[in-house]
Protein backbone atom coordinates (compact mmCIF):
# COMPACT_ATOMS: atom_id res chain seq x y z
CA UNK A 1 0.00 0.00 0.00
CA UNK A 2 1.15 3.58 -0.54
CA UNK A 3 1.12 5.49 2.65
CA UNK A 4 -0.22 9.35 2.28
CA UNK A 5 0.66 10.23 5.47
CA UNK A 6 3.25 12.54 6.88
CA UNK A 7 4.24 16.26 6.18
CA UNK A 8 4.02 17.25 2.33
CA UNK A 9 7.04 18.91 1.15
CA UNK A 10 6.68 21.45 -1.65
CA UNK A 11 8.79 21.60 -4.39
CA UNK A 12 10.42 24.84 -5.29
CA UNK A 13 8.38 24.86 -8.78
CA UNK A 14 4.96 23.92 -6.93
CA UNK A 15 4.49 26.48 -4.60
CA UNK A 16 1.79 28.74 -4.86
CA UNK A 17 1.54 32.20 -6.68
CA UNK A 18 -0.93 34.68 -5.82
CA UNK A 19 -4.43 33.86 -7.45
CA UNK A 20 -4.12 30.53 -8.32
CA UNK A 21 -6.19 27.69 -6.84
CA UNK A 22 -4.45 26.58 -3.88
CA UNK A 23 -5.62 23.50 -2.45
CA UNK A 24 -5.60 22.33 1.47
CA UNK A 25 -2.44 21.63 1.19
CA UNK A 26 -0.77 24.42 -0.33
CA UNK A 27 -0.59 22.94 -4.00
CA UNK A 28 -0.95 25.47 -6.71
CA UNK A 29 -2.94 23.81 -9.60
CA UNK A 30 -1.75 24.62 -12.65
CA UNK A 31 -2.66 21.45 -14.80
CA UNK A 32 -6.05 20.44 -15.94
CA UNK A 33 -6.43 17.13 -18.04
CA UNK A 34 -9.61 16.72 -20.07
CA UNK A 35 -11.12 13.19 -20.99
CA UNK A 36 -13.01 14.58 -23.93
CA UNK A 37 -14.25 10.92 -24.79
CA UNK A 38 -14.88 7.95 -22.55
CA UNK A 39 -14.52 5.91 -26.19
CA UNK A 40 -12.11 4.22 -28.08
CA UNK A 41 -10.92 2.26 -31.16
CA UNK A 42 -8.78 0.20 -29.09
CA UNK A 43 -9.44 -2.28 -26.12
CA UNK A 44 -6.65 -2.41 -24.18
CA UNK A 45 -6.64 -5.71 -21.61
CA UNK A 46 -5.59 -3.44 -18.69
CA UNK A 47 -7.89 -0.44 -19.53
CA UNK A 48 -11.13 -1.47 -20.15
CA UNK A 49 -12.96 -5.24 -20.61
CA UNK A 50 -13.76 -6.01 -24.49
CA UNK A 51 -17.62 -5.70 -23.83
CA UNK A 52 -17.62 -1.87 -22.31
CA UNK A 53 -20.38 0.05 -22.27
CA UNK A 54 -20.58 3.94 -22.62
CA UNK A 55 -21.98 6.74 -21.28
CA UNK A 56 -25.04 7.95 -23.19
CA UNK A 57 -23.98 10.67 -25.90
CA UNK A 58 -27.00 12.67 -24.11
CA UNK A 59 -24.48 12.97 -20.80
CA UNK A 60 -21.56 14.24 -22.87
CA UNK A 61 -20.70 18.67 -22.56
CA UNK A 62 -21.10 19.50 -25.98
CA UNK A 63 -17.23 20.67 -27.31
CA UNK A 64 -18.41 24.36 -26.51
CA UNK A 65 -19.41 23.77 -23.04
CA UNK A 66 -15.98 21.95 -22.32
CA UNK A 67 -14.42 24.58 -24.21
CA UNK A 68 -15.64 27.32 -21.98
CA UNK A 69 -15.05 25.02 -18.98
CA UNK A 70 -11.56 24.71 -19.78
CA UNK A 71 -11.30 28.66 -20.40
CA UNK A 72 -12.36 29.08 -17.28
CA UNK A 73 -9.77 26.87 -15.47
CA UNK A 74 -7.51 29.06 -17.87
CA UNK A 75 -8.69 32.40 -16.19
CA UNK A 76 -8.03 30.55 -12.99
CA UNK A 77 -4.45 29.92 -13.41
CA UNK A 78 -4.18 26.52 -14.90
CA UNK A 79 -0.91 26.91 -17.54
CA UNK A 80 -0.93 23.37 -19.48
CA UNK A 81 -4.05 21.33 -20.67
CA UNK A 82 -3.86 17.55 -21.70
CA UNK A 83 -6.47 16.12 -23.49
CA UNK A 84 -6.99 12.64 -23.44
CA UNK A 85 -9.96 10.11 -23.27
CA UNK A 86 -10.88 7.34 -24.47
CA UNK A 87 -9.36 8.14 -26.71
CA UNK A 88 -9.26 11.88 -27.65
CA UNK A 89 -8.80 12.04 -31.83
CA UNK A 90 -12.00 9.49 -31.92
CA UNK A 91 -14.87 12.60 -30.70
CA UNK A 92 -15.97 13.89 -33.71
CA UNK A 93 -15.18 17.29 -34.38
CA UNK A 94 -12.36 17.26 -31.27
CA UNK A 95 -9.91 19.61 -34.07
CA UNK A 96 -12.36 22.33 -33.77
CA UNK A 97 -12.03 22.33 -29.94
CA UNK A 98 -8.09 21.95 -29.50
CA UNK A 99 -7.52 25.00 -32.58
CA UNK A 100 -9.90 26.98 -29.78
CA UNK A 101 -7.50 26.10 -26.93
CA UNK A 102 -4.80 25.90 -29.31
CA UNK A 103 -5.48 30.22 -29.98
CA UNK A 104 -5.00 30.44 -25.94
CA UNK A 105 -1.78 28.71 -26.46
CA UNK A 106 -1.08 31.46 -29.12
CA UNK A 107 -1.99 33.95 -26.92
CA UNK A 108 0.11 33.43 -24.28
CA UNK A 109 -2.71 32.35 -21.83
CA UNK A 110 -1.39 28.58 -21.74
CA UNK A 111 2.00 27.37 -21.78
CA UNK A 112 1.12 23.92 -23.28
CA UNK A 113 -1.71 22.02 -24.88
CA UNK A 114 -0.84 18.56 -25.37
CA UNK A 115 -2.67 15.21 -25.92
CA UNK A 116 -2.06 11.10 -24.73
CA UNK A 117 -3.10 9.17 -27.19
CA UNK A 118 -2.94 5.69 -28.50
CA UNK A 119 -1.58 6.94 -32.21
CA UNK A 120 -4.49 5.03 -33.99
CA UNK A 121 -5.62 8.46 -36.02
CA UNK A 122 -2.26 10.34 -35.79
CA UNK A 123 -1.85 10.11 -39.70
CA UNK A 124 -5.25 12.21 -39.93
CA UNK A 125 -4.37 14.50 -37.50
CA UNK A 126 -0.46 15.13 -37.00
CA UNK A 127 -0.54 18.43 -39.30
CA UNK A 128 -3.80 20.20 -37.99
CA UNK A 129 -2.24 19.59 -34.28
CA UNK A 130 0.95 21.45 -35.37
CA UNK A 131 -0.95 24.31 -37.14
CA UNK A 132 -3.48 24.32 -34.04
CA UNK A 133 -0.52 24.94 -31.62
CA UNK A 134 0.72 21.37 -30.04
CA UNK A 135 4.29 20.91 -30.14
CA UNK A 136 4.57 17.74 -28.00
CA UNK A 137 2.28 14.75 -27.80
CA UNK A 138 2.11 11.62 -25.90
CA UNK A 139 1.70 8.36 -27.95
CA UNK A 140 1.22 4.72 -25.93
CA UNK A 141 2.74 2.12 -27.10
CA UNK A 142 3.58 -0.90 -24.97
CA UNK A 143 5.09 -3.13 -27.87
CA UNK A 144 6.58 -3.13 -30.82
CA UNK A 145 5.33 -6.59 -31.80
CA UNK A 146 2.68 -6.49 -34.14
CA UNK A 147 0.87 -9.82 -32.59
CA UNK A 148 1.40 -8.57 -29.15
CA UNK A 149 0.18 -5.18 -29.83
CA UNK A 150 -3.00 -6.74 -31.56
CA UNK A 151 -3.41 -8.89 -27.81
CA UNK A 152 -2.87 -6.28 -25.49
CA UNK A 153 -5.08 -3.36 -27.47
CA UNK A 154 -7.76 -6.49 -28.94
CA UNK A 155 -8.27 -4.25 -31.96
CA UNK A 156 -5.66 -2.09 -32.20
CA UNK A 157 -3.14 -2.75 -35.53
CA UNK A 158 0.59 -2.02 -34.93
CA UNK A 159 1.35 -0.45 -38.27
CA UNK A 160 -1.12 1.99 -37.60
CA UNK A 161 0.30 3.28 -34.75
CA UNK A 162 3.50 3.19 -36.45
CA UNK A 163 2.92 5.32 -39.24
CA UNK A 164 0.72 7.71 -36.84
CA UNK A 165 4.05 8.21 -35.12
CA UNK A 166 5.96 8.91 -38.09
CA UNK A 167 3.50 11.13 -39.73
CA UNK A 168 3.67 13.21 -35.89
CA UNK A 169 7.16 13.36 -36.24
CA UNK A 170 6.95 14.75 -39.63
CA UNK A 171 5.07 17.59 -39.06
CA UNK A 172 7.32 18.67 -36.37
CA UNK A 173 5.71 16.94 -33.08
CA UNK A 174 8.09 16.08 -30.01
CA UNK A 175 6.83 12.18 -28.98
CA UNK A 176 6.86 10.82 -25.60
CA UNK A 177 6.47 7.35 -26.07
CA UNK A 178 4.49 5.80 -22.95
CA UNK A 179 4.58 2.07 -22.24
CA UNK A 180 2.80 0.23 -19.30
CA UNK A 181 4.84 -2.55 -17.65
CA UNK A 182 3.29 -5.38 -17.83
CA UNK A 183 4.65 -8.56 -16.38
CA UNK A 184 5.24 -11.44 -18.77
CA UNK A 185 3.66 -9.16 -21.39
CA UNK A 186 6.45 -6.91 -22.24
CA UNK A 187 9.04 -7.37 -19.71
CA UNK A 188 11.42 -8.76 -21.68
CA UNK A 189 11.24 -6.43 -24.10
CA UNK A 190 11.05 -2.84 -22.41
CA UNK A 191 15.72 -2.88 -23.19
CA UNK A 192 15.06 -2.77 -26.84
CA UNK A 193 11.96 -1.05 -26.47
CA UNK A 194 14.27 1.70 -24.90
CA UNK A 195 16.87 1.63 -27.62
CA UNK A 196 14.02 1.92 -30.49
CA UNK A 197 12.56 5.03 -28.86
CA UNK A 198 15.74 6.49 -28.46
CA UNK A 199 17.28 5.54 -31.39
CA UNK A 200 14.37 7.43 -33.27
CA UNK A 201 14.73 11.07 -30.77
CA UNK A 202 11.74 10.08 -28.92
CA UNK A 203 11.66 10.40 -25.03
CA UNK A 204 10.57 7.03 -23.61
CA UNK A 205 8.48 6.46 -20.30
CA UNK A 206 7.67 3.56 -18.39
CA UNK A 207 3.99 2.95 -16.22
CA UNK A 208 3.12 0.78 -13.52
CA UNK A 209 -0.27 -0.78 -13.76
CA UNK A 210 -3.05 0.60 -11.51
CA UNK A 211 -6.17 -0.99 -10.22
CA UNK A 212 -8.87 1.07 -11.77
CA UNK A 213 -12.35 0.06 -12.77
CA UNK A 214 -12.88 -4.07 -13.37
CA UNK A 215 -11.33 -5.39 -16.53
CA UNK A 216 -11.29 -9.17 -17.65
CA UNK A 217 -7.89 -10.38 -16.22
CA UNK A 218 -6.36 -10.45 -12.38
CA UNK A 219 -4.20 -7.16 -12.24
CA UNK A 220 -2.34 -9.27 -9.65
CA UNK A 221 -0.69 -11.14 -13.39
CA UNK A 222 0.43 -7.66 -14.45
CA UNK A 223 1.47 -5.58 -12.23
CA UNK A 224 5.69 -5.29 -12.78
CA UNK A 225 7.00 -2.73 -10.35
CA UNK A 226 9.20 -0.41 -12.02
CA UNK A 227 11.75 -0.86 -9.19
CA UNK A 228 12.46 -4.74 -10.59
CA UNK A 229 12.38 -3.00 -13.85
CA UNK A 230 14.84 0.02 -13.20
CA UNK A 231 17.19 -2.63 -11.24
CA UNK A 232 17.17 -4.85 -13.97
CA UNK A 233 17.92 -1.94 -17.03
CA UNK A 234 21.00 -0.70 -14.60
CA UNK A 235 22.45 -4.39 -15.31
CA UNK A 236 22.73 -2.99 -18.96
CA UNK A 237 22.38 0.47 -18.97
CA UNK A 238 23.60 3.57 -16.73
CA UNK A 239 21.24 5.29 -15.82
CA UNK A 240 21.38 8.76 -14.17
CA UNK A 241 18.81 10.60 -12.08
CA UNK A 242 17.82 13.70 -13.66
CA UNK A 243 16.02 16.97 -13.10
CA UNK A 244 14.33 17.65 -16.16
CA UNK A 245 10.40 17.81 -15.50
CA UNK A 246 7.22 18.08 -17.82
CA UNK A 247 4.65 19.04 -15.36
CA UNK A 248 3.56 15.24 -15.01
CA UNK A 249 4.05 12.85 -12.25
CA UNK A 250 7.12 11.40 -14.00
CA UNK A 251 10.73 11.12 -12.60
CA UNK A 252 13.24 10.67 -15.39
CA UNK A 253 16.60 9.41 -15.86
CA UNK A 254 19.05 10.16 -18.81
CA UNK A 255 20.24 6.52 -20.20
CA UNK A 256 24.13 7.42 -20.98
CA UNK A 257 24.12 4.32 -23.84
CA UNK A 258 21.41 6.07 -25.86
CA UNK A 259 22.22 9.27 -24.74
CA UNK A 260 18.10 9.71 -24.49
CA UNK A 261 15.44 10.26 -21.76
CA UNK A 262 13.82 7.62 -19.81
CA UNK A 263 10.76 8.52 -17.69
CA UNK A 264 8.88 6.44 -14.85
CA UNK A 265 5.75 6.69 -13.02
CA UNK A 266 5.46 4.65 -10.29
CA UNK A 267 2.02 5.36 -8.47
CA UNK A 268 2.58 2.01 -6.86
CA UNK A 269 5.84 1.97 -5.84
CA UNK A 270 6.76 5.45 -5.07
CA UNK A 271 4.02 8.18 -4.03
CA UNK A 272 4.16 10.81 -5.99
CA UNK A 273 0.71 12.73 -4.65
CA UNK A 274 3.19 15.31 -2.63
CA UNK A 275 3.61 17.34 -5.91
CA UNK A 276 0.23 16.96 -7.49
CA UNK A 277 -0.73 20.08 -9.83
CA UNK A 278 -3.21 18.99 -11.52
CA UNK A 279 -6.92 17.78 -11.56
CA UNK A 280 -9.07 16.19 -13.95
CA UNK A 281 -12.26 16.78 -16.35
CA UNK A 282 -14.33 14.26 -17.51
CA UNK A 283 -16.75 14.85 -21.12
CA UNK A 284 -19.78 14.84 -18.42
CA UNK A 285 -18.25 17.93 -16.65
CA UNK A 286 -17.48 15.62 -13.59
CA UNK A 287 -14.02 17.12 -11.77
CA UNK A 288 -12.06 14.42 -10.10
CA UNK A 289 -9.38 16.03 -7.70
CA UNK A 290 -7.57 12.99 -7.74
CA UNK A 291 -6.91 10.05 -9.86
CA UNK A 292 -7.29 7.61 -7.15
CA UNK A 293 -10.25 8.66 -5.21
CA UNK A 294 -13.75 8.35 -5.70
CA UNK A 295 -14.35 12.19 -4.67
CA UNK A 296 -15.90 14.03 -7.29
CA UNK A 297 -17.70 17.85 -8.05
CA UNK A 298 -20.10 18.19 -10.49
CA UNK A 299 -19.57 21.03 -13.45
CA UNK A 300 -22.22 20.47 -15.80
CA UNK A 301 -25.29 22.01 -13.39
CA UNK A 302 -23.44 25.04 -12.71
CA UNK A 303 -22.55 25.30 -16.24
CA UNK A 304 -25.51 25.35 -17.51
CA UNK A 305 -27.66 27.18 -14.77
CA UNK A 306 -25.85 30.49 -16.20
CA UNK A 307 -24.11 32.22 -18.90
CA UNK A 308 -21.66 33.65 -16.54
CA UNK A 309 -19.11 31.41 -15.19
CA UNK A 310 -19.82 32.72 -11.30
CA UNK A 311 -21.70 29.28 -10.36
CA UNK A 312 -19.17 27.76 -12.17
CA UNK A 313 -16.14 29.13 -10.80
CA UNK A 314 -17.18 29.25 -7.44
CA UNK A 315 -18.10 25.21 -7.77
CA UNK A 316 -14.38 24.43 -9.03
CA UNK A 317 -13.00 26.53 -5.75
CA UNK A 318 -15.40 24.62 -3.42
CA UNK A 319 -13.87 21.49 -4.79
CA UNK A 320 -10.37 22.39 -5.29
CA UNK A 321 -10.77 22.87 -0.94
CA UNK A 322 -11.86 19.20 -1.01
CA UNK A 323 -8.58 18.12 -2.69
CA UNK A 324 -7.25 15.06 -0.81
CA UNK A 325 -3.68 14.59 0.22
CA UNK A 326 -3.07 11.43 -2.27
CA UNK A 327 -4.22 8.23 -3.50
CA UNK A 328 -4.23 4.56 -1.44
CA UNK A 329 -3.77 1.74 -4.44
CA UNK A 330 -3.50 -1.75 -3.50
CA UNK A 331 -2.47 -4.64 -5.80
CA UNK A 332 -3.41 -7.96 -4.55
CA UNK A 333 -5.02 -11.33 -5.50
CA UNK A 334 -8.52 -10.99 -5.69
CA UNK A 335 -9.05 -7.35 -4.46
CA UNK A 336 -11.26 -4.86 -5.80
CA UNK A 337 -10.46 -2.07 -7.49
CA UNK A 338 -9.08 0.93 -5.59
CA UNK A 339 -11.60 3.16 -7.51
CA UNK A 340 -14.43 1.61 -9.31
CA UNK A 341 -14.40 4.04 -12.76
CA UNK A 342 -11.86 2.72 -15.84
CA UNK A 343 -8.76 5.26 -16.61
CA UNK A 344 -10.76 5.88 -20.10
CA UNK A 345 -13.45 7.62 -17.85
CA UNK A 346 -10.88 9.89 -15.73
CA UNK A 347 -8.25 10.16 -18.30
CA UNK A 348 -4.51 8.69 -18.04
N1 LIG B 1 -6.37 6.40 -25.43
C1 LIG B 1 -5.26 7.23 -25.10
C2 LIG B 1 -4.01 6.41 -24.91
O1 LIG B 1 -4.09 5.19 -24.80
O2 LIG B 1 -2.95 7.03 -24.87
C3 LIG B 1 -5.49 8.13 -23.91
C4 LIG B 1 -6.21 7.57 -22.73
S1 LIG B 1 -5.40 6.24 -21.90
C5 LIG B 1 -6.55 5.89 -20.60
C6 LIG B 1 -4.05 7.10 -21.12
C7 LIG B 1 -2.94 6.25 -20.59
O3 LIG B 1 -3.42 5.50 -19.49
C8 LIG B 1 -2.35 5.27 -21.56
O4 LIG B 1 -0.95 5.45 -21.61
C9 LIG B 1 -2.66 3.92 -20.96
O5 LIG B 1 -1.66 2.99 -21.22
C10 LIG B 1 -2.77 4.26 -19.50
N2 LIG B 1 -3.58 3.33 -18.71
C11 LIG B 1 -4.82 2.88 -18.94
N3 LIG B 1 -5.26 2.07 -17.96
C12 LIG B 1 -4.26 2.00 -17.06
C13 LIG B 1 -4.07 1.34 -15.81
N4 LIG B 1 -5.02 0.59 -15.27
N5 LIG B 1 -2.89 1.54 -15.16
C14 LIG B 1 -1.91 2.32 -15.68
N6 LIG B 1 -2.02 2.98 -16.85
C15 LIG B 1 -3.17 2.82 -17.53
FE1 LIG C 1 -8.19 3.06 -25.35
FE2 LIG C 1 -6.08 4.29 -24.31
FE3 LIG C 1 -7.62 2.68 -22.78
FE4 LIG C 1 -6.11 1.60 -24.66
S1 LIG C 1 -5.38 2.74 -22.87
S2 LIG C 1 -8.29 1.14 -24.29
S3 LIG C 1 -6.11 3.12 -26.21
S4 LIG C 1 -8.24 4.57 -23.69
Amino acid sequence: MVSTSGPIQLPADHAPSSGAMVDPFGRAITYLRVSVTDRCDFRCVYCMAEDMTFLPKRDLLTLEELERLCTVFIDKGVRKLRLTGGEPLVRRGVMQLIERLGDHVKAGRLDELTLTTNGSQLHRFAADLVAAGVRRINVSLDTLDADKFAKITRWGRLPQVLNGIEAARSAGLAIKINAVALKQVNEHEIESMLEWAHGEGYDFTLIETMPLGEVDEDRTDQYLPLSTVRARLEERFTLTDIAYKTGGPARYVEVAETGGRLGFITPMTHNFCESCNRVRLTCTGTLFMCLGQEDAADLRAPLRASEGNELVSAAIDEAIGRKPKGHDFVIGRNAAPSVSRHMSTTGG
